[in-house]
């Protein structure tokens, strides 16, 4: 019956359901196979998002953003091989899912490496040179000025990488040397250093902000 009571009971119950939904926390993934989980997950949930450790391609189920973490990337990828997980985050990438990698996420996320043969992503139109500052420079830190920032960014690099070179649609954000170590495409965010060993939260904000949309 129009107008009855007891029909507007029922739709202020599902009008506080969906407002509850709402306000439920956005879950960001962190791939948890190997690498710098913990620190990601830490600083997400001081962030106020739920973080998700990732290991089967079931838990890309709705995120609203995925970080793939620093480690080793040939390790990383071999096990993603295994679990279906590189075509799960690239059908999860390339429907709009936006990802984050950092240092050994950054290599997986390349299109091509300027070294041995290893599974990658192939998320983003760059050629990635591993552990590209040298032996001898096995980690360091360094202040950034970071496209977008305010203020300049210190990053932690370990063995990392650099972009040796970009294609169309990656936007650089910095450099070292004129060797790209920070780079976004449109639901893509690179760091070849790693933000979640420091206490500056910037760049996960910046994550959830600008790439996720949160
Ligand atoms: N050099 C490592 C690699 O190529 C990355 C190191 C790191 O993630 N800290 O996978």
């Amino acid at each position: 019956m129009v107008g009855s009571g007891a029909e507007n009971g029922e739709r202020r119950v599902t009008a506080r359901r969906s407002d509850r939904e709402d306000e439920s926390p956005k879950r960001i993934g962190v791939l948890a196979l190997q690498g710098d989980v913990r620190e990601h997950v830490e600083i997400l949930k001081k962030l106020g998002v739920e973080p998700v450790e990732v290991r089967t391609i079931e838990d890309l189920d709705r995120l609203a953003g995925l970080i793939v973490p620093g480690g080793e990337s040939t390790t990383i990828g071999k096990i993603m091989v295994e679990s279906g997980l590189l075509d799960g985050v690239r059908s999860f990438f390339y429907k709009g899912g936006p990802v984050w990698g950092t240092c050994a996420g950054m290599v997986l996320a390349a299109s091509a490496t300027t070294g041995p043969r290893q599974p990658l992503l192939g998320l983003m139109n760059a050629l990635v040179e591993r552990n590209g500052f040298g032996r001898q420079v096995h980690s360091f830190e360094k202040e950034l000025e970071i496209e977008g920032f305010e203020e300049p960014f210190v990053g932690v690099f370990i063995r990392a990488p650099f972009f040796e070179d970009v294609g169309p649609g990656v936007e650089v954000m910095g450099e070292v040397d004129g060797r790209v170590v920070a780079a976004k495409g449109e639901n893509i965010l690179v760091t070849a250093f790693h933000p979640e060993l420091t206490d500056d939260k910037r760049f996960h904000e910046y994550f959830l902000r600008e790439v996720c949309g949160i």
